[in-house]
């Protein structure tokens, strides 16, 4: 089945982002935990949760991506902005065993100044930290790949199995692509998809690979910018989308839209356009 769906606001509750994506054409979504520039959750409303299953089972949503809020940084050079990120990500955890079928997505950080180095080991004590804590759960919790903006850590593959490897290698780490991301960091999906899956495969391993994120790029290959555009209209290309969506190492995860639309109209076009290029 073509898992496609987009982000939308968790402001109306998770039965509320279900109805929308059906509505949209969609059978998976992405959400921000919490507000994306940080802060407290909203409580978990119980009668809200079962209606959502009821509507996930009856509609063919089976996974979603929740989003951590990206200004925390799991790798930032104080005790206290560390221990932030770990309190913040360890209260998604818990909450959203309470969702079946999710999947924890969080950038790896940005180094401000400490080098690459440093920061995967402050990453990878977090993500042990964490994942002890939520010992009792099973969400698996994605790495995304990054643009290389700024000190980003996580651009590279390599940085991604570092962390992983540092981390124990534990099953539960997965990676989450964006198609942004990897081109603006110097992956040629546009010309050579069939290469960076394999230096994917070979670097960190496809069965570490969860979800897609598919966006267009406003920038030029290798810009190190991550400004995400429209799917056909940026440097991407409405072609290396085709190869994306049905490419056997891609074709069975969750392809979630993260791309610029005023409303989820702007979203309902885009699946439809990616579902009459998707051969089934
Ligand atoms: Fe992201
Ligand atoms: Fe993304
Ligand atoms: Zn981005």
């Amino acid at each position: 089945m073509f898992k496609i769906g987009c982000h939308l606001s968790s402001s109306k509750g998770y039965n509320h982002m279900a109805e929308e994506t059906v509505s949209i054409g969609g059978n998976t979504f992405q959400f921000f935990t919490r507000n994306p520039r940080g802060g407290a959750a909203k409580p978990i409303d119980p009668a809200d949760v079962e209606l959502y299953k009821k509507t996930a089972a009856e509609s063919g949503i089976s996974e979603i991506i929740a989003h951590a809020p990206y200004t925390m940084n799991p790798c930032a050079a104080t005790e206290a902005l560390r221990e932030f990120s770990l309190n913040t990500m360890t209260d998604d955890l818990a909450r959203l065993s309470l969702t079946p079928g999710a999947l924890y997505n969080f950038h790896p950080g940005s180094h401000v100044g400490q080098g690459t180095d440093a920061a995967i080991e402050l990453i990878a004590e977090l993500l042990g930290k964490l994942l002890a804590a939520d010992s009792e759960n099973s969400t698996p919790v994605l790495l995304e790949t990054m643009s290389g903006k700024g000190s980003e850590v996580g651009s590279k593959f390599e940085e991604l199995r570092r962390i992983i490897d540092l981390t124990g290698g534990t099953s539960r780490l997965g990676v989450c692509l964006d198609t942004c991301h990897v081109y603006d960091a110097g992956y040629d999906i546009v010309n050579d998809l069939d290469g960076v899956l394999e230096e994917f495969d070979r670097v960190i391993g496809l069965d570490r690979l969860k979800a897609v994120h598919l966006n267009d790029s406003k920038n030029p290959f290798c810009s190190h910018k991550d400004r995400h555009e429209k799917i056909g209209q940026g440097s991407i290309g409405v072609e290396a989308f085709a190869r994306i969506i049905n490419h056997p190492a891609l074709r069975d995860l969750p392809f979630c839209l993260e791309t610029p639309h005023e409303d989820i109209s702007g979203y309902a076009g885009e699946i439809a356009l990616l579902k009459s290029l998707r051969g089934e």
